[in-house]
């Protein structure tokens, strides 16, 4: 059976860091952290830092209905390129993850993919807003996620009742917070830039209303609500003192809203259209500070391909999203002030603990072979067309990043490998 060494890297997980060589057994787990050891498949990791494989809690693998843009399998591949050994798929594909007999299938396709993929489920049927999803059954074939993501749930009482079932069966809520009323239109962050520019914008108001409506209704029914891609400085404010007043909301930052702001619009470059959309400088620092200070749990990606067919229209025209598990790592380490235990804590360890992983995070004999090997001062520039994901559309391209994943090892398999995608 093949046993993978990994020598000389200084290992990094939740309980510290210490030099030491680790070795993974075929069977998926580590069986030694020490000294001197060897395996049938040796790895140098010399100057690098070995550590719990990323965890993405957002990531669009367009399966089914949008292949061409990118599939389970070729997502899977993007992501243990980025270092992650973990994603959890998005259901807004076509048809909507929304009940049994899809998840089944995901959850199928799942196991042929490079990293563990984990499906989570609308919460409303068809992601039409109008009725709920069968969550009871859901959550019995192991969703622990669900989301209409794409949109907010808009009715309140509907999304009340979504948590008032989501708390017996112990499920997460996550929110695209948009109240569409007020974004309608919109297609870029509404300010200075949108009136320069000439575009509709979406205020920043339309994700505060959703973050205020589900903090206020997290309190009515104690359920546990997730905001996702949480770009605002109000909403960083508004989940702030929730938490501080006992409030159990988490929340998620992309690297795009912690590096990038509305005025890389100016081009009209729809390779910048997102939604939420890129805000301003002063809502970039305050991503960056809730993330520092834990009221942003952690970083995902919302990973969101797109063939340059679509991408390549005009900006009102073109679909909004970016791709993000090639580079998330290196913009974070790039453009962070964070110490780097911090960094693999927001990356790794903490959104795997939201997904119900609490046994991620260590690095010690017994835990699960979910690796990755990371080289935190190595530079490289981004290239769009050499990305693993089937699709191109990085805002990064041609941006010189410091911090390079060099190896991933998941369920003790080396999949990732000196950079290349192993099968
Ligand atoms: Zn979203």
């Amino acid at each position: 059976m093949v046993e993978i060494a990994i020598r000389g890297g200084t290992v990094v997980g939740r309980n510290g860091s210490r030099r030491a060589d680790v070795l993974v057994g075929g069977d998926g787990e580590v069986i030694a952290v020490g000294e001197d050891l060897r395996g049938s498949t040796e790895i140098d990791a010399g100057g690098c830092i070995v550590t719990p494989g990323f965890v993405d809690l957002h990531t669009h693998l367009r399966e089914p209905g949008k292949e061409e843009a990118e599939t389970i399998e070729t997502g899977s591949r993007a992501a243990v390129a980025g270092g992650y050994t973990c994603v959890l798929a998005m259901p807004n594909t076509t048809p909507a993850i929304d009940n049994a007999s899809i998840v089944r299938d995901i959850q199928e396709l799942g196991r042929r993919a490079l990293c563990d993929v984990e499906v989570s489920a609308a919460i409303t049927v068809g992601r039409q807003g109008e009725q709920l999803s069968p969550m009871a059954e859901l959550a019995e074939l192991g969703v622990r996620w669900f989301t209409d993501d794409g949109d907010g749930v808009q009715d309140d009482h509907l999304m009340r009742r979504a948590m008032e079932y989501s708390v017996p069966l112990g499920v997460v809520l996550a929110q695209h917070c948009e109240n569409s009323a007020l974004s309608a239109g919109g297609v870029m962050h509404e300010g200075a830039v949108s009136s320069r520019l000439g575009l509709p914008g979406q205020p920043a108001e339309a994700e505060e209303l959703m973050v205020m409506r589900d903090i206020a209704l997290a309190r009515l029914t104690g359920a546990r609500v997730h905001m996702m891609h949480v770009s605002t400085a109000g909403a960083v404010a508004m989940i702030r003192a929730a938490r501080a007043g006992g409030i159990a909301v988490t929340a998620e930052v992309t690297p795009h809203h912690l590096s990038l702001t509305d005025e890389l619009c100016a081009g009209y470059d729809a390779v910048f259209k997102v939604h939420p959309p890129l805000r301003t400088a002063s809502d970039v620092d305050a991503c960056r500070v809730g993330l520092a200070d834990g009221t942003l749990d952690c970083i995902a990606t919302d990973h969101a391909p797109h063939t340059p067919e679509t991408k390549d229209l005009p900006f009102d025209e073109a679909p909004p999203g970016m791709i993000g598990l090639e580079t998330a790592f290196a913009v974070a380490n790039t453009e962070l002030d964070l110490p780097l235990e911090t960094l693999l804590d927001r990356m790794s360890w903490t959104p795997a603990a939201l997904l119900g992983r609490p046994d991620h995070g260590t690095v010690e004999a017994g835990q699960p072979g979910d690796l990755t090997v990371i080289d935190p001062d190595a530079t490289w520039t981004v290239d769009a067309g050499a990305c693993v994901s089937r699709s191109r559309n990085t805002p990064f391209a041609g941006r010189e990043l410091r911090g390079m994943v060099r190896h991933t090892i998941c369920g003790g398999e080396l999949v990732f490998r000196g950079g290349e995608v192993q099968r």
